[in-house]
């Protein structure tokens, strides 16, 4: 979600926490020894706050917490001081509408695959003025392609696990620009339909919301959850299904959930018109409750 217009880009003011203190950004540097960028050893959340609140904290800081589990990380502090330093870091950047990026690296070592080549896992949080998607682009709609890389095999690191290492989605991003579009959807292993490469897909069929399961290797997203939250409260049926990139192709509506994205409708796959080609009913009707989450005037945790 970073891009030119981005307010918060070197040379101007921006603070970032790092192992405890506040330093500007200038000052704000890891080691070349550092294992996250060795190896991509450690792992990261995308957060936003709305009006001065975190959306969704818990989600995330469990996601966070959970993953560093998987890859034997222990996070050096707990889950209320990390809370407390992201406020502490939206207040020093004067922030109320941000996006956050929390990571924590395995921290610096030696040379060497091994964890315990390095001593002391590092925290940083970096707060950042939103480039967003433009509003039109809500109700208008966008195309996205499916790329060739195909995501990284559940069986292999699990997707739950948000680490540094983000090649595979990359690949796939880097399709997507070639191909003149944002996004890309990737498909898994065995051809289904797995997830973008920033953001979760969902499509509605009959008048029921489909989302591809864990088990097609996807992350599961925090705004994904709340979306299906939403739907149900709204008496819509969700399932979570396998499906192929046919199923996109006939779908009445599409959408993509993220914590930057929100819930961006799609209107072309591969070129093919999905729908009525611009934001379909049941995409506007939970943009539109997801929008009132993030004001406060529908509560949801997930
Ligand atoms: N899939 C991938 C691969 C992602 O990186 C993200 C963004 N974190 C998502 C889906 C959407 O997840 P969330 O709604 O938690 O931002």
């Amino acid at each position: 979600m970073f891009n030119a217009s981005n307010p918060h880009l070197p040379g101007t003011d921006l603070k970032v926490w790092l192992d405890g203190k506040i330093v500007p950004m200038e000052e704000a540097k890891i080691s070349v020894f550092d294992h996250g960028v060795l190896y991509g050893d450690g792992v990261f959340e995308g957060i936003r706050a709305y009006n001065g609140k975190v959306f969704q904290m818990e989600a995330h800081m469990r996601r966070l917490y959970q993953g560093a589990g998987a890859i034997c990380l222990q996070i050096p502090i707990g889950k209320e001081a990390f809370e407390k330093a992201i406020y502490d870091t939206l207040e020093a950047n004067n922030l109320n509408n941000a996006y956050i990026r929390a990571v924590v690296t395995r921290g610096a070592g030696y040379l060497g695959l091994h964890p315990g080549k390095t001593a002391n896992p590092s925290v940083f949080i970096i707060t950042a003025g939103l480039a967003l998607y433009p509003l039109e682009l809500y109700e208008k709609g966008m195309p996205i392609i499916t790329a060739s890389t195909i995501r990284n095999h559940p069986h292999a690191v699990s997707a739950q696990v948000k680490s540094l290492n983000y090649l595979n989605n990359i690949m796939a991003q880097i399709e997507a620009t070639q191909a003149g579009v944002v996004e890309a959807v990737m498909l898994n292993h065995e051809g289904y339909v797995a997830e973008c490469t920033g953001d979760n897909i969902f499509i509605v069929r009959k008048g029921e919301l489909l989302t591809p399961p864990p088990s097609a290797g996807i992350l599961e997203g925090v705004t994904r959850a709340v979306v299906m939250e939403l739907a149900k409260r709204r008496g819509i049926a969700v399932h979570e299904k396998n499906m192929t990139r046919h199923d996109l192709y006939v779908a009445d509506e599409c959408f993509l959930t993220g914590t930057g994205a929100e819930i961006m409708p799609i209107t072309h796959i591969d070129q093919r018109q999905i729908g009525c080609g611009k934001i379909g009913v049941m995409t506007r009707q939970l943009l539109e409750d997801f929008w009132a989450c993030t004001k406060g005037q529908i509560d949801v945790q997930v």
